[in-house]
């Protein structure tokens, strides 16, 4: 079932997977990229990494508003990269020049400033150029609120993931708590309710479903579905491009 796949000699796509705060689409992002051999890459993770250097370097008051003169002239010089770790533990880690920051970048320190910083123009110019860079060779997987919009218009395949507050905000909690973090769920309910405020209304990029994407409701079916659904796109989409040269 979940044995990589056989396209060794098919055309390499983008594939765009954006969605809502935890609807599930970086596990269903992942797992796709690691079954069809392609780069995977969590621009939320970036932003994160972005907002803890903001944190880190006294340029987030305790308001919460972002010193964005303070932070503009450094963002030049952030470096934000991933690295595959092996083994038992063998998740993508965020590294912020060079630091892993995997678990910093989880916590709840940084969930609740990160919208903000993801709304400065600067911040998400510098970023998309990133991203834009990690893409250039196609094989690649990202998910986040505006790839299919404005990181990879041209992606070939872009899906757009919804699921219900409550249901999203269960599985958050239910993941912060297993990896040890005490916290209250309506502090993740919350959480999420205003980082979907600010995503959705943002004057840059804000979080909205492409044309061209295809819809996912993920609060209606399991993580099996979910993956079969999204393998079975990924190679109708290779299926169509393969045909699409030939004629
Ligand atoms: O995906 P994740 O929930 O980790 O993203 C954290 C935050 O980063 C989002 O709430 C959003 O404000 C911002 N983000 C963004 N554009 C992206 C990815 C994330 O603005 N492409």
């Amino acid at each position: 079932m979940n044995e990589p796949l056989e396209i060794t000699d098919a055309p390499k796509i983008v594939v765009a997977i954006d969605g809502y705060s935890s609807s599930g689409k970086s596990t269903m992002a992942r797992e796709l990229a690691k079954r069809v051999g392609y780069v995977y890459v969590d621009s939320g993770a970036m932003y994160r990494a972005v907002t803890l250097f903001a944190l880190r370097n006294g340029l987030i008051n305790e308001d919460g508003l972002v010193n964005k003169e303070g932070l503009i002239p450094h963002l030049h010089n952030l470096e934000v990269s991933f690295e595959q770790k092996t083994g038992k533990d063998g998740v993508q880690h965020t590294l912020l020049n060079g630091e892993d920051v995997e678990k910093e970048i989880r916590e709840m320190r940084v969930s609740s400033h990160v919208s903000p910083v993801a709304v400065i123009p600067e911040v998400r110019e510098r970023m998309v150029q990133l991203q834009q860079l990690m893409g250039k060779k196609k094989g690649i997987v990202m998910d986040g609120r505006d790839i299919g919009t404005t990181v990879f218009p041209n992606a070939e395949l872009k899906v757009f993931v919804y699921a219900g507050l409550h249901e999203r905000a269960r599985r958050r909690w239910r993941e912060l708590a297993n990896k040890g973090m005490d916290i209250r769920f309506e502090e993740v309910y919350s959480n999420l309710e205003e980082r979907d405020r600010i995503d959705t209304t943002r004057e840059v990029s804000p979080l909205i479903k492409a044309e061209d994407a295809i819809e996912l409701d993920n609060g209606a079916v399991t993580h099996e579905e979910q993956m079969e659904w999204l393998i079975k796109l990924f190679q109708d989409t290779i299926e169509r491009i393969e045909n699409e040269s030939r004629s």
